[in-house]
C-alpha cells in the first residue's frame, strides 16, 4: 500500500511520518533523504538549496524513481512525505507506480492555517546533535539546553519567520491544484491539523487499516 502525506511546513508531517512508518513498516520517502541517498544528486540538491530555488521536477522525479527502485524497497509500500509538490510530479508518480502495478491508496492532507503554521515553526529548536525540541517544554527564561548532549539549542536558520512565510506561500501556490488532483481520484483524506499529535495519528491509522481491509 502506498500513501502520501501533504501539509504545510509546521503541520507536523515529520512526526506523523515517523509514527506511521514505525506502525506499518512501509518505506519512508522524503525527497531530502532520497537525494542524500545518491551522492551525485546530493550535490545537486545542495546547490539548489543554497540558491533558494526549487529543484526542477525532472530531477526530483529521477531521484524518486531511483529510490523506489532500490532493491530493498521493493514490495514494502511507500509513505511519500512532502512529495509530490507539483501536478507534474503527481502525474509522474502515478506513471511510475502504474508501471509496477501499484497505485496511491490514500493521500492525507494535514490541514492547518497559516498563522498556526508560523507559530509552530517559530517554536522549534534544534541541536547540533540532531535532536529537536518545541520551546513549550522549557520554563520561561530557562537556558534551552539539549537533553541528549547538553549543548545550547539553536533556532534553525530556515525556520526564521520570513523564510517560513516564503516557504508557505510557495507551498500554497502548488497545493490547491494537488488537492484538486487527488480529490478527483477520490484518494484525498482531510485531517484536521489543529488536533494533538496522537489524535491526528489515530485518524490516519484508522484510515490505513480501512484501506488494508478493503484490499483483502
Ligand atoms: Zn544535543
Amino acid at each position: 500500500m502506498n500513501y502520501i502525506l501533504l501539509g504545510p511546513p509546521g503541520a507536523g508531517k515529520g512526526t506523523q511520518a515517523k509514527k506511521i512508518v514505525e506502525c506499518f513498516g512501509m518505506v519512508h520517502l522524503s525527497t531530502g533523504d532520497a537525494f542524500r541517498e545518491f551522492k551525485k544528486f546530493s550535490k545537486v540538491l545542495d546547490k539548489f538549496l543554497l540558491s533558494g530555488h526549487l529543484v526542477p521536477d525532472k530531477i526530483v522525479i529521477t531521484v524518486v524513481k531511483k529510490y523506489i527502485n532500490k532493491k530493498d524497497h521493493i514490495g514494502r509500500g511507500f509513505l511519500f512525505d512532502g512529495f509530490p509538490r507539483t501536478i507534474q510530479q503527481a502525474k509522474e508518480l502515478d506513471i511510475i507506480l502504474k508501471s509496477k502495478n501499484l497505485k496511491i491508496d490514500a493521500v492525507f492532507l494535514i490541514d492547518i492555517c497559516f498563522e498556526e503554521a508560523i507559530k509552530r515553526v517559530m517554536k522549534r529548536r534544534v541541536c547540533k546533535c540532531g535532536a529537536s525540541y518545541n520551546t513549550e517544554v522549557f520554563y520561561q527564561g530557562e537556558v534551552e539546553k539539549c537533553n541528549v548532549c547538553g549543548c545550547r539549542l539553536i533556532q534553525r536558520n530556515d525556520d526564521e519567520k520570513d523564510i517560513v512565510k516564503k516557504r508557505f506561500s510557495i507551498y500554497e501556490k502548488h497545493l490547491n491544484p494537488l488537492i484538486e488532483y487527488y480529490r478527483k481520484d477520490r484518494t484525498l483524506v482531510n485531517i484536521n491539523g489543529s488536533q494533538n499529535e496522537e489524535d491526528i495519528f489515530e485518524q490516519i491509522k484508522k484510515q490505513i487499516n480501512r484501506c488494508c481491509l478493503s484490499k483483502l
